[in-house]
């Protein structure tokens, strides 16, 4: 199917006027749904004949070696492995990526004009809601190279070379491209300018990073391999820096788990451990209105940990072994272990922090 598909696109220009736009868009559709059905261990598309992947193409001249060869060790990000379905609920924000992210990436010849794709794409919301599983989601389609840069080590490790660390990373996207470019917590790397403690380097490191966005959103440096994404996330988008709200143009909120998303988590994350049948995912999702999902995560983790904690309070190694030796180590989870683990997990975020969230959603978030 998807060579034929191809091969109607690329007759597409000897078709008359709505039929051949019709024909296009159908055939667009048909790729763009036929995404999902590429599993994590095919070849990528993006790899060459002998399996090599866009990051052994040689640089271009004008990139620092010594850069370069550091961000593609601590930067570029390959063979992450997270598919949309470990991701609990969140359809709209996955739909939202798909159309913002990985549709121009696959499609740049329809993402142009009005089409144009959004310069950047902000997710947004309390922290542990599934925002960076969402990128790495992105990356893991393996249509684009992916550049994760994690602010805080930039800032830390790069401090006084940030600047040139941005361009040269802006300058490796476009060369490497269709690339995506992650800022995890930007807000660390873009607080709101022109406070009295700002380091020069800093300001000069944001400002590159403000001008590098702007160049790949007006479409002009040597991107001859497609399109480059800026896809960034924050728990504080307050602290964002207003000129770079502005170029994160699509911005998504990633609200806390609601009744559905919490049965969901429960379902996904406790697949492997057995359950007394007395133990509702109904029970446990009423259980914890106001938890985020890393919230969830770690009431599962403490609850499978309670029986065997029981089973070897006060036994040395040697009787440990014995007890799995004999099978007596396996367990099913009860009630009381969830209880106990409700004990010691309680919601992070605050009834406060979830208003200035939706707050910021209604002045400056993308529906
Ligand atoms: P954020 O970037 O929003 O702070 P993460 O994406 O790092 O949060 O999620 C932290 C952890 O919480 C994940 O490793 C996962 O275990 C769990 N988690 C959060 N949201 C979800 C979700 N929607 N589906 C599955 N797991 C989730």
């Amino acid at each position: 199917i998807l060579s034929n598909v191809q091969c109607l696109l690329n007759q597409q220009d000897q078709l008359d006027g709505e039929v051949g736009v019709g024909v296009y868009q159908t055939c667009s559709v048909i790729r763009y749904w036929s995404i999902d059905s590429v599993q994590p261990n095919t070849p990528k598309s993006s790899r060459g004949q002998r399996g090599e992947t866009p990051v052994d193409r040689p640089l271009p001249s004008g990139i620092e070696p010594g850069l370069a060869e550091m961000i593609k060790r601590d930067i570029i990000q390959e063979d992450l492995k997270i598919s949309w379905d470990d991701i609990a609920e969140l359809g709209t924000a996955k739909k939202l990526l798909k159309e913002a992210v990985i549709l121009p990436m696959i499609l740049p010849e329809f993402f142009t004009g009005l089409r144009k794709p959004w310069g950047g794409v902000l997710l947004f919301g309390p922290p542990g809601t599934g925002k960076t599983m969402l990128a790495k989601a992105v990356a893991s389609q393996g249509k684009t190279t992916f550049f994760n840069c994690n602010a805080s080590t930039l800032v830390s490790k790069w401090h006084g070379e940030s600047e040139r660390l941005v361009k040269c990373l802006f300058q490796m996207a476009r060369h490497y491209a269709p690339s995506t470019i992650f800022f995890d917590e930007i807000d660390a790397l873009m607080m709101s300018r022109g406070s009295g403690t700002e380091h020069e380097a800093s300001r000069r490191m944001k400002s590159e990073l403000l001008s590098q966005i702007d160049g790949i959103s007006s479409g002009s440096g040597d991107t001859t391999n497609g399109t480059v994404m800026v896809l960034a996330t924050t728990n504080k988008p307050w602290e964002i820096d207003e000129a770079m709200r502005r170029r994160l143009e699509k911005r998504i909120y990633i609200p806390l788990p609601d009744l559905t998303a919490r049965k969901a988590m429960f379902g996904l994350f406790l697949k492997t451990v057995e359950i007394d049948e007395e133990v509702t995912l109904d029970y446990l999702a009423a259980r914890t209105e106001g938890f985020s999902g890393a919230d969830i995560m770690s009431v599962c983790r403490d609850a499978s940990m309670m029986p065997l904690r029981r089973a070897i309070a006060d036994k040395s190694p040697d009787e440990i072994v014995e007890l799995k030796e004999q099978g007596a180590l396996q367990f099913t989870l009860g009630v009381g272990d969830f209880n106990e683990a409700f004990k010691s997990v309680q919601s992070s975020v605050s009834t406060k922090e979830l208003e200035r969230y939706q707050s910021w959603m209604d002045e400056f978030g993308s529906s």
